[in-house]
């Protein structure tokens, strides 16, 4: 319970109305009785009716003059309701990670959008099962691979949703219609406003599952029928049935009338994981992402609050459709980045899970093939139980892996972007029609443009960074989109010799078509990525085998399965080992993990390349040995030693500003009431301060960006800091600067 006289009260709690509490006075015999979250009934309007209000926040401060404030009228004690819940959320994420309450709100709460009744269109069969398997053959013969793709899922399954078949499976219009036209398929339109992807499915065909993965799976459950509702983890590599052991546990808590929430990076929620899903539970089960829009969102939310529902899939902000009866939530792939919100209030879904498991009475299972250093800690500690599946159920073995050191390949006169074996691995390959993966770890295309006489690098006029080269002499921005045309002279010294350094994928394609001629090439990084639709139609080209390589940065490593690729190649291992951050050896053991992973998924074995100037790192060499636990015992003695998250966490306070001299000095004073604060506290109590300095990027669009680094073993002395930085921010105006937190983060500034 919170101390204090007033009470912002809501209302109408909605994400549309969270912008106008209503402050009251406590009476004496509620205080100390209330919290964010209480529900309780107020005198509202001028003829003062009584009407039930959520407190969002309890405070000293009188926002208006007091003898003007209304009285709470009495506190309706066993309210348990998704409202109440979501703001007790709400009112944690503001304390945990650092935010206004209104903006913890409208994260938690979904938008309302009035919403015109849709058309929703499904694709059905005509034809038989065998009649559309016969055409099947025809089309692969004639090299039709789009109607292939739609036949050859007709083929399984009768009806399809027309969003899935277009969007997914990427098929046109006209595709449609041409085998409309030949009575294959109908298109079907029925008025539909509920359910994005209500997917009709034959009867799914059900695996038994194995020994582990039933220990798992009764474990889980008879806990929860105990009344312990812990958190768990599953360690398994790719293809050793974690999906099963979910749908298992979902269907088991669905037979206890309960609902559950199953997570999943929206990279990875591929039309096939999403299928199995419906399989089970049919129209109980809904999905969110991005591509719905903001309608289609709420109307999930509704749904789920009246128990139209039992399961929603979907990335991080599944965790806020109201369920009143959650059971569980699931998170595979918990160690993704992309679980970490970008914007205030800047939360981790897992933390966030955890939050709300224990405010629900619900269990939280998670899974990865590469645990985050966090989760894995706590397994260790005992706090999370851990279960381990390390059989590949689907066939395949792990592939053969060989390091390359860069250095000795240059040593003997090797100077293209290919070590001599990699070459010739890719030769073999090329000439027996198998596919490839190269992989360069780095996040986007990065070559830079600069002169050869003074070495002046071109620069973004609003950002601090330089610009990249791109086809045609152009040079963009990748922060802020800003475009010009790359120069003749150098703005400097005039000299002529301005080039671009380019060491990109772009740059790596011509060396494949100058070094194997007549390779068909696809390429994948953020340029060939602007458009949504563009990263499925790269890899359902590659899929049906229409290129020989597929080229890429880190977005081609994620949860994909192309059976024809028996050979692996990583570029440049180590790049990721340059980012100045402390999470930079766990992000790269889990990219070449993932990479090495795509290799002899199919009946052939696979063999992979990493080619790396730092052959001696650690994390690297346990990568190639796909050997995790090694691999977590030296990281977590690093983190231990230098301070780092799990075993230390860290806060990072960001001041943006619009004049630089204004951003630094007010980073200045925060740094300053840091360091008063820290003094007051006991020697070894101490929170370390790091900074201010300026972030490495120290200008975005025009807006400077200073840092200040917090650390601390304990997470409530962070809060603390936070805490004294708002009420020093409260008590002084800023209106051209903004401050925001960053708790564990998953990068630097
Ligand atoms: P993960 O989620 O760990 O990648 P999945 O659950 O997707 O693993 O399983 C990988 C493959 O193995 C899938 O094709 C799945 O149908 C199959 N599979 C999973 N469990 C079993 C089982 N008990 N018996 C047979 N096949 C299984
Ligand atoms: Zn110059
Ligand atoms: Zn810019």
């Amino acid at each position: 319970m919170t101390e204090g006289k007033f009470a912002n009260i809501i209302i109408d709690i909605s994400h549309e109305k969270v912008d106008r509490p209503f402050q009251y006075k406590i009476p004496p015999d509620l205080q100390g009785r209330l919290e964010a979250g209480s529900c309780v009934m107020v005198p509202f309007g001028t003829c003062n009716r009584l009407r039930q209000g959520y407190v969002v926040e309890i405070t000293d401060k009188a926002e208006y003059a007091i003898e003007k404030l209304k009285e709470i009228n009495s506190i309706l004690n066993d309210s348990v309701s998704v409202e109440a819940d979501a703001v007790k959320l709400a009112a944690w994420m503001k304390r945990t990670y650092g935010s206004t309450m209104i903006a913890a709100l409208k994260t938690v709460l979904p938008a309302r959008q009035v919403m015109k009744p849709k058309e929703k269109k499904k694709i059905t069969r005509l034809m038989t099962k065998e009649e559309v398997t016969s055409l099947l053959g025809e089309c692969i013969r004639k090299n039709q691979s789009a109607k292939a793709r739609l036949l050859s899922q007709l083929a399984a399954e009768p009806v399809l949703p027309y969003e899935l078949v277009t969007r997914k499976l990427n098929i046109s219009a006209a595709t449609l219609r041409s085998l409309q036209g030949a009575g294959v398929l109908s298109v079907e339109t029925e008025s539909y406003y509920r359910n994005p992807v209500k997917i009709e499915t034959g009867p799914e065909v059900r695996n038994r599952l194995s020994e582990e993965q039933k220990r798992i799976s009764d474990k889980v459950l008879a806990d929860y029928d105990k009344g312990i509702q812990g958190t768990y983890l599953i360690h398994g590599i790719t293809g050793s049935g974690k999906t099963e052991v979910y749908l298992a546990l979902i269907e088991g808590m669905v037979a206890r009338g309960k609902q559950c929430i199953m997570l999943i990076p929206e990279i990875a929620l591929t039309y096939q994981t999403l299928l199995r899903f419906y399989k089970r539970f049919g129209d109980r089960v809904s999905v969110m992402n991005s591509t719905l829009s903001a309608g289609e969102k709420y109307d999930q939310c509704e749904r789920a609050k009246r128990g139209e529902i039992d399961v929603i899939i979907g990335p991080r902000s599944a965790l806020f459709v109201p369920f009143p009866n959650l059971g569980m939530i699931v998170m595979d792939e918990e160690h993704e980045g992309s679980y970490k919100s970008e914007s205030m209030p800047k939360y981790h879904a897992r933390e966030t899970a955890g939050f709300l498991a224990k405010i629900k009475k619900a269990s939280l299972v998670l899974g990865s093939a590469t645990p985050s250093l966090e989760a894995y800690s706590r397994a260790k500690s005992g706090e999370y139980e851990l279960f381990t599946l390390n059989r590949r159920l689907t066939g395949g073995t792990l592939p053969s892996v060989d390091i390359i050191d860069l250095r000795e390949e240059l040593k003997n006169g090797n100077r293209s972007i290919f070590s001599q074996k990699l070459q010739e691995l890719m030769e073999e390959r090329l000439a027996k029609k198998e596919q490839i993966i190269l992989f360069l770890n780095r996040r986007g295309y990065a070559g830079f443009v600069s002169c050869r006489s003074c070495g002046h690098v071109m620069k973004c006029p609003h950002c601090d960074v330089s610009l990249s080269q791109h086809l045609g002499g152009k040079m963009v921005c990748h922060y802020c989109g800003y475009e010009t045309r790359q120069p003749d002279k150098c703005p400097v010294c005039s000299s002529p010799y301005i080039l671009g350094f380019k060491a990109g994928t772009q740059q790596i394609e011509e060396q494949i078509h100058k070094r194997f001629k007549g390779a068909r090439v696809l390429r994948m990084d953020a340029d060939t990525t602007r458009k949504k639709e563009s990263y499925q139609e790269i890899l359902s080209a590659f899929s049906e085998e229409k290129a020989d390589i597929l080229l890429g940065t880190q977005m081609i490593v994620k949860g994909h399965d192309f059976p024809g690729v028996t050979l692996v190649g990583i570029l440049a291992a180590d790049l990721s080992l340059n980012d100045s951050d402390h999470r930079c050896a766990e992000r790269t053991f889990q990219l070449l993990t993932q990479a090495a992973g795509r290799a002899g998924r199919g009946e052939r074995p696979g063999e992979v390349v990493i080619q790396t100037y730092r052959p001696d790192h650690y994390s690297i060499i346990k990568a190639a040995a796909q050997d995790y636990e090694s691999f977590y015992e030296e990281e977590i003695a690093y983190r231990e030693l230098a301070g780092y998250p799990p075993a230390s966490h860290m806060m990072a306070v960001l001041i943006a500003a619009k004049e630089e001299r204004a951003g630094k000095e007010l980073a200045g004073e925060i740094g300053a009431v840091l360091k008063e604060l820290s003094e007051g506290m006991e020697g070894k109590d101490a929170v370390q301060i790091i900074g201010p300095a300026s972030a490495s990027v120290s200008k975005i669009n025009d807006i400077y960006r200073f840092v200040i680094y917090c650390k601390h073993r304990d997470y409530n002395r962070l809060v603390q800091c936070k805490d004294r930085i708002e009420s020093f921010l409260n008590e002084t105006i800023h209106k051209e600067q903004s401050v925001q937190f960053d708790f564990d983060p998953m990068d630097s500034y």
